[in-house]
């Protein structure tokens, strides 16, 4: 690609929403242009990026024997209300109607419409396992559109479904799309996790998570410093440390005007959160029980997932308000607590092992303390309800956790009959019986891998590609190309000798400063230049420049295209 025939539209300019690196590096090295919230056009240097890495995925989908599709991207409400989404998506779901009246929705993912093409398709166990993949646009009405492409409403998916006979051929079909993960994240060149994950809403029971790990990461990847362990934070098992120790206090009423949070608490009573019972009232899900107390110890942080997965609790998890709390207490949330409250009550593993505690009394401006499980309340009905935090102990035995920050990338589900049975998904078995499918599902966020790149591999100039993803592998940059047929003349064959051994390579013949060239490929981020100057080419040669290269090489001119190569293979 010549330059002067390309559209280039790096800037200086800088939206002030753009809060991350790659959100920043994107629009001022023009890949991405705001529509709208969380809506963005993919300029042509931006659009290169999105089709290598889809292509990769191609290729990997198609090695593990997925084939493409393609599904409309409207879908009728109907299919929806069959799998009981409808009601369930909640307000990210861009709900629509046409002009009949008919409801529809953009989809945020396929599930069902692919459950309907297989139930229609697929009629027996011989035509399986199969697996059908598309990349494609998905809208999603975030709550809160940031980071450009990381978190956008519009951004493209590749969304891949495995439909089998049984949970043996679902757990290979699985395999086998994590093995395909692996190699496109391996390939594309990204640090990247596999961590075991909550499957959350979208049901089924096994899940794994890919991050690209960054300190801009939205999500928390809890690993193991003993073991392979590693989870996301919603999943990440909390072992707690140690024993209780024997009650050495009595049962007192502590005043405390004022106090409504746990720091409020540990400066009126003087001791550690480690001392101080946090008690949370969540909404229930019976009408029998429709408030349920949570306590985790004073410096430990409430698992919304966890506490959302215990079946007692309401989904999505939500917290009881003023009225609730009266119903059950005559205080204000800040003052709540265990010792006499007649709602169901369950305790972390970790604050079930506190003794001589301080916590609210379930009456305003006073707590409690000294209190001991066993002796001033029943022994608590434990469960894992908190964040693990650095240093608690690896749930697999050896080792301890860390936390590091994470870009999630991509999420494969085994979904299990989930949306086959909602929608009557059978096929005959080889006794001629009818079998629910049994099937999974397979996401890359394709438009994020691009952020997510960007935020692993960049310096202050800007953008550093990994070169399997980069817009351009290579540019010649000739410097005053205007005032020398020679250069002019070298840089063109330099560039159709590259042009010619396949490589994708830029040649820079805008009317430019050198200083502006070099500036503008760097915050692009190309891998690799070769600059041309009369004054090289009086020595017979050319100068090279990796991205990451603090200093400019010089080589022999007839080796440009055979140094290039020897550097892309390694
Ligand atoms: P997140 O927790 O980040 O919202 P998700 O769990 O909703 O992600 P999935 O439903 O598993 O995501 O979608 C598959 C992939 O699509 C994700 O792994 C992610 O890479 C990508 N993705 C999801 N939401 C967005 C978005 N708003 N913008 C860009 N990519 C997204
Ligand atoms: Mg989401």
């Amino acid at each position: 690609m010549r330059a002067s025939e390309f559209f280039i539209g790096t800037t200086k300019e800088m939206p002030n929403d753009a809060e991350i690196i790659s959100h920043q590096l994107m629009m001022r090295a023009g890949f991405i242009r705001r529509l709208g919230s969380g809506l963005y056009t993919w300029m042509p240097v931006g659009l290169r990026v999105v089709r290598k890495i889809e292509a990769i995925v191609r290729e990997e989908m198609a090695a593990a024997g997925a084939l493409e599709l393609l599904m409309p991207a409207v879908q009728p409400a109907e299919l929806w209300q069959e799998s009981g989404r409808w009601d369930k998506y909640g307000p990210e779901l861009l709900r629509i109607s046409d002009r009949h009246d008919r409801d529809f929705c953009v989809g945020p993912t396929h599930e069902e419409v692919i459950t309907d093409i297989v139930r229609r398709e697929i009629r027996s166990y011989k035509q399986l396992p199969v697996n059908f993949y598309q990349i494609q646009t998905k809208f999603r009405d975030e709550i809160r559109p940031r980071f450009g492409a990381m978190r956008a409403r519009e951004f493209i998916m590749k969304d891949a479904y495995s439909f089998d006979i049984d949970e043996a051929g679902l757990q290979k079909s699985f395999d086998r799309m994590h093995a395909a993960y692996v190699r496109i994240f391996d390939r594309i060149g990204l640090d990247y996790r596999a961590v075991d994950a909550d499957s959350g809403s979208i049901g089924g029971a096994t899940s794994t998570e890919f991050h690209v790990l960054a300190d801009s990461g939205e999500d928390a990847v809890v690993y193991s410093t003993g073991s392979d362990y590693a989870a996301n934070m919603e999943k990440a098992a909390a072992i707690p440390t140690g024993e209780r120790a024997a009650a050495t206090r009595s049962m007192t009423r502590v005043e405390t005007p004022g106090v409504h949070t746990i720091d409020d608490l540990t400066n009126a009573v003087g001791q550690a959160a480690t001392q101080c019972l946090k008690t949370l009232l969540v909404k229930g899900a019976s009408e029998q029980a429709p408030v349920i107390a949570l306590c985790v110890r004073g410096d430990h942080e409430l698992n919304d997932i966890k506490a959302e997965n215990l079946p007692e609790v309401a989904e999505p998890l939500s917290f009881a308000d003023a009225t609730a709390i009266r119903s059950v207490a005559a205080c204000d949330a800040g003052s709540i607590g265990p010792v006499g409250l007649s709602i169901p009550l369950f305790v972390d593993a970790s604050a079930a092992l506190m003794a001589d505690f301080v916590c609210g009394a379930n009456e305003n401006n006073v707590h409690l303390g000294g209190v001991n499980w066993g002796r001033d309340l029943p022994e608590p009905e434990v469960r894992d309800l908190r964040n693990v935090v650095e240093g608690d102990p690896d749930p697999t035995g050896s080792g301890t956790l860390k936390i590091v920050r994470g870009i999630e990338v991509g999420h494969i589900f085994q979904l299990g009959t989930t949306y086959s049975e909602a929608l009557n998904a059978n096929v005959t078995d080889e006794g001629g019986r009818p079998q629910t499918l049994l099937m999974g599902c397979y996401g890359i966020g394709v438009t994020r891998v691009a952020a997510a790149a960007i935020e692993q591999n960049h310096d202050d100039k800007g953008i550093i590609w990994p070169e399997a993803i980069a817009p351009f592998e290579v540019v010649i940059s000739p410097i005053h190309a205007a005032k020398s047929d020679l250069v002019r003349e070298a840089a063109e064959n330099l560039y159709l000798e590259m042009k010619h051994a396949g490589i994708d390579v830029l040649l820079d013949d805008r009317p430019l400063r050198p200083g502006q060239m070099f500036a503008d490929m760097e915050l692009i981020g190309i891998p690799h230049r070769f600059v041309v100057s009369d004054k090289l080419l009086a020595a017979d040669q050319f100068e090279y420049k990796g991205r990451r290269d603090a200093d400019a090489t010089l080589i022999p001119r007839g080796d440009a295209l055979e140094q290039l190569l020897k550097l892309r293979a390694s």
